[in-house]
């Protein structure tokens, strides 16, 4: 578990760090990721203990939402910058799929629900990119403040996760 969490946490960094630290500079990067965490932290409390697969599904779907509009956009700006973002999308999604139905079933859900959860995801992907790479068209710095805040949600999940597993294995306190 601590192995998903930890994997969900340097995807993230990996993924989107250096895009945005390009596209809008490095403060501006951890203002965004302190923000994904404020809203995450806002969204996992107004919603019930019982729904907190709830939130974490959100934020993956963002999360693939922004991956398959950036992907596309990335790739209509830059043909050959594009296509190694295409790629290097597509070449996360089996550590991603393994680490995030890991992080589901540890938060409660099924395996066949934290499947669906994230099959779902990869619908939403390729229905985003579809749609930014033929239909819609915006700049990738808007798209790349969206999604710095969404990574600042996930890498709140992961080291949330990290955080409680130090604390279970010390014993000090019950799994929350
Ligand atoms: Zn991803």
């Amino acid at each position: 578990m601590a192995i998903a969490a930890g994997v969900i946490v340097a995807l993230v960094l990996y993924d989107i760090v250096p895009d945005s630290v390009r596209a809008v500079g490095l403060i501006m990067t951890i203002g965004l990721f302190l923000a994904g965490v404020a809203v995450w932290v806002g969204l996992k409390t107004s919603l019930s203990q019982s729904a907190s697969i709830l939130p974490i599904s959100l934020a993956i779907w963002l999360h693939s939402f922004l991956e398959g509009a950036l992907a596309a956009t990335s790739q209509r700006l830059d043909p050959h910058l594009g296509t190694l973002v295409v790629i290097g999308t597509m070449a996360h999604l089996i550590p991603e799929f393994l680490a995030l139905t890991a992080l589901l079933r540890y938060y409660g859900a099924s395996q066949k629900q934290a499947t669906v959860i994230y099959a779902t995801a990869l619908g939403i992907l390729s229905i985003s990119f579809g749609l930014f790479k033929f239909i819609m068209r915006v700049g990738e710095t808007p798209l790349q403040i969206l999604a710095t805040v969404v990574a600042g949600g996930m890498i709140y999940l992961g080291v949330n996760t990290l955080y409680r597993l130090f604390k279970n294995r010390h014993g000090a306190y019950g799994q929350a």
